[in-house]
């Protein structure tokens, strides 16, 4: 069965075919100024289930994200904070590595930092100087877009403007027009903006050597730069936000065709956004929620990520507590159930096929969620159960292998029996007391149509 992914690109489901035995996969990684919020972790979280999917298709897969230690944003909260900008990177780069963790998600083989590369990136925009599709301005150097005669072809959006001339220079760019855009930016001073917002500060500015003058890297050249250094000029697939599209990925791809002249990726693979209320989840719209704010509420991680299982990476997310708490629900519900099945044997084959078409089917994850119930749900037996969850969890990664199966201690199991005597007797005060009794012993009874249920408690 083969592997479905839909392609940017060509913007049709494609058959996946990489260029070698292992997969060259770069995943825009975040930057580090602030607490990484669950809007960017639906995105991780994503992409995580789509190296898992190919993991599960038998590919290996030499996984790069970048983390971002150097743009605007970092600039403006260092020289608010009157403190290095390294101090913020470091801070927040350990927090996106613990919450990453909690989240289950396979780490990278390379996490290139932005300002330990700035010499691979020097010399890329060096190429792109001496053919003439870079030129130098007098805050920066430039990429001149009507030099590429391919630039929007990832983007399609030919309604957009190419504002020949025109330049931008920030990190957040002009979401509508074609500008020149920024590959290297000269130190500037006491005033900089963001967006729309302005500030004047005592810039703490870092800068490099670099032939073409002191300065520090635009923002879109790191992903060029990094990930062809770890993957070669041409590589299988791309990923990011969907607001990457443009102009991040469509310059990472002008940046890189124009110097290598080869194409650049094979799979470029967008995530749809986390919405609130109808909005992208946005630091800029202060409708953010970090993993310490679930925290606060009693969910944990791993609820979230059952819960981005739930929508297709293609489809937008509204977030709401409600839809949150379900999650909770059906994923303790899951463990319960899991915890009262037998060691794995031979799998429920049927339904481990299903599965698989699902995740194939350019990872279909509401389905594969929904064979995955319907496989627990079944009457097969529960070895098999086990089995099947086992296999299918190596994608889920909701941590189901390390449900243990509870087994019953001896006594708690007389005092059950004892239980149901008096209860039959219609002693309830007396069995009452037989349940706190067990509930000590860390064992909860809860009575059903067919009889008591039992379930130990996590400790
Ligand atoms: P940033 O740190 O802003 O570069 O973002 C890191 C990643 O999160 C990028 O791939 C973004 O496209 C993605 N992202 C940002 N906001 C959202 C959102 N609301 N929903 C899903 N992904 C997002
Ligand atoms: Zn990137």
């Amino acid at each position: 069965m083969s592997l479905k992914i839909y392609n940017y690109l060509s913007r049709k489901v494609e058959e996946f075919r990489p260029i070698s035995e292992t997969v060259g996969m770069y995943t825009c990684g975040p930057t580090v100024y602030d607490y990484v919020h669950i809007g960017n972790w639906r995105t991780f979280v994503f992409e995580d289930l789509l190296k898992r999917v190919l993991i599960f298709n038998s590919y290996k897969v030499k996984h790069v994200m970048n983390i971002t230690d150097i743009d605007d944003k970092i600039i403006k909260a260092s020289s608010e904070a009157r403190i290095a900008f390294s101090e913020i990177t470091q801070k927040y780069e350990k927090a996106f590595f613990e919450d990453l963790e909690k989240l289950n998600i396979l780490k990278a083989d390379v996490y290139p930092r932005a300002t330990e590369h700035i010499t691979p990136m020097i010399r890329l925009i060096g190429v792109l100087l001496k053919k003439g599709i870079a030129y130098r301005a007098e805050d920066g150097v430039y990429f001149a877009v009507a030099k590429f005669k391919d630039y929007g072809k990832l983007s399609q959006l030919e309604k957009r403007q190419l504002k020949i001339g025109a330049r931008i220079s920030e990190d957040l760019y002009d979401k509508e027009n074609w500008s020149d855009f920024a590959l290297w930016k000269f130190p500037q001073r006491n005033t900089s903006k963001v967006g729309s917002d302005s500030f004047e500060v005592n810039r703490i500015e870092p800068s490099w050597d670099a032939p073409f003058d002191r300065g520090r890297p635009g923002w879109h050249i790191e992903c060029s730069s990094m990930s062809m250094k770890y993957l070669g000029g041409t590589f299988d697939i791309h990923c990011g936000g969907v607001d990457l599209l443009f102009p991040h990925h469509e310059n990472e791809i002008a940046q890189s065709e124009a110097a290598t002249g080869k194409k650049f990726v094979n799979f470029w693979l967008e995530g749809e956004h986390l919405l609130v209320e109808g909005e992208k989840m946005a630091k800029s719209l202060g409708n953010i929620f970090t993993l310490s704010d679930l925290a606060k509420r009693g969910v944990e991680p791993l609820t979230l990520r059952y819960l981005f299982l739930t929508a297709h990476y293609r489809s937008k997310l509204n977030f709401t507590w409600k839809s949150l708490e379900a999650a909770q629900n059906a994923l303790n519900n899951l463990r319960d159930q899991i915890a009262a099945w037998d060691e794995p044997k031979v799998g429920c084959a049927g339904f481990e096929y299903d599965f698989r078409e699902a995740i194939n089917n350019d990872l279909d994850m509401p389905k594969a969620v929904a064979v995955m119930w319907e496989m627990a749900k079944s009457s097969y037996p529960t070895s098999a159960k086990r089995q099947s969850i086992l296999v299918m969890d190596k994608v889920l990664g909701l941590g189901l292998d390390e449900i243990k199966k509870q087994v019953l201690p001896k006594r708690a199991e007389e005092l059950i029996e004892k239980r149901e005597e008096l209860r039959r007797a219609g002693k309830f005060g007396e069995s009452d007391k037989i349940r706190k009794q067990l509930a000590q012993m860390g064992v909860l009874v809860e009575d059903t149509a067919n009889g008591p249920k039992w379930k130990i408690r996590n400790k």
